[in-house]
């Protein structure tokens, strides 16, 4: 089986822990970027070869769902979207930021798992279980922590739109130059609005993303005289010794680099 990207991967492989019939392969390498990643022939083979695919969808794997087709592949499509409810005004794929979406990305897999594989749907069952266990215990963590935070505080600054979803969540406001693509460019007019809105607000939590080009946050960090608050997780896991190897870690790093940047 495989999974277009990182967290789909760490979501499949927590789900058939234990099993050892099952393969896991995954498109899209750690550190990165799915909206741009343009497979190579490897990929097509693997796809080939496969019996399911996980995929985001909502537009997020272009590359991978272009080749799906012509790898041959014959197996079934899996969407963790499938239920999710999503963004109104724009197509936005990044919906696994709020916690409560991972859980429908969980049941998902676990339902596809199960289907492919019935002879061993107690397992997937348990598995699933436990993460779900694991994902509720972490959205009420998240409450948690942002909940001493003014609302006049919890504005961020971030390299381009990837945390709608996060921000529906957990009530806190995003701002980006760019907007939901890494691909995406920015406007001029759209760049000093945000320098002014800085400057205006006061707003020290700015950001980087691990994958998105980080150059324009930094000059709009050099305009406004605020000094980068770290490095935010996005559309990939780091690599394992990386502060975001899992999914559970990508939140909870994600979560302490804001509260961090909005005490300071
Ligand atoms: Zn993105």
């Amino acid at each position: 089986m495989v999974t277009s990207f990182s967290i789909l991967r760490d979501f499949a492989e927590k789900i058939t822990k234990g099993l050892t019939h099952i393969e896991i392969k995954s498109i899209v390498p750690f550190e990165a970027d799915p909206h741009s990643y343009q497979p190579t022939p490897l990929d097509s083979k693997i796809l080939f070869e496969a019996n399911i695919i996980f995929i985001n969808g909502l537009e997020f794997e272009k590359g991978i769902e272009k080749i799906i087709e012509s790898s041959g592949f014959k197996g079934n499509i899996y969407k963790a979207t499938q239920n999710v409810k999503v963004r109104p005004d724009l197509v936005d794929p990044h919906t696994w930021h709020d916690v409560q979406n991972a859980i429908l990305y969980v049941k998902e897999l676990r339902d596809a798992f199960c289907i492919e594989d019935s002879k061993h749907k107690e397992t997937y069952q348990k598995n699933a279980a436990e993460l779900i266990k694991t994902l509720e215990n972490l959205d009420g963590w998240i409450k948690k922590e942002f909940k001493s935070i003014p609302a006049q505080k919890r504005i961020v600054v971030t390299t381009h739109d990837a945390f709608w979803y996060f921000s529906r969540a957990y009530d806190i406001q995003f701002l980006s130059p760019v907007g939901i693509s890494t691909e995406a460019e920015a406007s001029a007019q759209n760049v000093a609005k945000l320098i002014n809105f800085i400057n205006e607000h006061d707003i020290k939590a700015v950001f980087i993303e691990n994958l998105a080009n980080s150059k324009l946050i930094e000059q709009i960090a050099n305009e406004t005289k605020r000094s980068l608050q770290g490095t935010l997780y996005a559309d990939s896991l780091s690599a394992p010794d990386g502060p975001a190897p899992d999914f559970v870690s990508m939140i909870k790093h994600n979560v302490q680099t804001i509260c961090k940047a909005f005490e300071s």
